[in-house]
């Protein structure tokens, strides 16, 4: 193992996450979080900077930090109280995915279905002109109007987790439940690491 890693929230030598960015993490709890799903932390301050720190460098070890964040709150909201039976998560753009090497939402996914011990399956795939959600800058993001569509794989069922990173409106979570359930899906639970604050009022920029 590599010792000389940095925080990914604010560069420290050290551990992928400090204790600092740690207690960030789950000390932030969300309070205007989009309706119905399941949000761990607000996306600001030392939360924004972890989650974009994660893409970077240290993926693996702090989406393990984050899936165990998530966890916690998902249990406390008593959404693992009926299943799920398989963890699944919203796909980023094909562009975006190609930019940055990886889909950090299947990352968290991944690592949320391994502490829960159960399968993590790609059900879904973006359709059509997905590029909206790159390329166009943060005002574009933020619109509910470029809300994506997806498609499911013909082998959804049972209870299902789907997972985001950051969700803004929470029209891509929206739209990923409405498919599982569409595609057979018994129940779907949403689920996003983190939100960004004011986000039910779309004409509000993000800081
Ligand atoms: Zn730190």
């Amino acid at each position: 193992m590599i010792l000389s890693t940095r925080c990914a929230g604010c560069s420290r030598r050290g551990p992928v996450l400090c204790r600092t960015c740690r207690f960030a993490l789950v000390a932030r709890p969300m309070i205007d979080a989009p309706a119905g799903v399941v949000v761990a932390s607000a996306f600001t301050g030392r939360v924004r900077d972890v989650l974009l720190g994660f893409k970077y460098q240290n993926r693996r070890a702090v989406a393990a930090h984050v899936a165990g964040i998530l966890v916690q709150r998902l249990s406390a909201a008593g959404a693992l109280d009926e299943g799920p039976d398989v963890v699944t998560w919203a796909p980023t753009s094909a562009s975006r995915r190609r930019q940055r090497g990886f889909d950090q939402a299947e990352l968290i996914a991944r690592a949320v279905a391994a502490r829960l011990d159960l399968p993590c399956r790609r059900l879904l795939e973006r359709e059509g002109a997905s590029g909206v959600q790159t390329g166009r800058g943060r005002r574009a993001r933020v619109d509910p109007s470029t809300r994506p569509r997806f498609r499911a794989h013909p082998r959804t069922r049972g209870r299902i987790l789907v997972i985001d990173d950051v969700v803004t409106t929470g029209a891509t979570l929206e739209s990923a439940g409405r498919t599982l359930l569409g595609a057979g899906a018994i129940s779907v639970v949403k689920a996003a690491v983190a939100a960004t604050p004011g986000s039910l009022q779309p004409a509000r920029r993000v800081a």
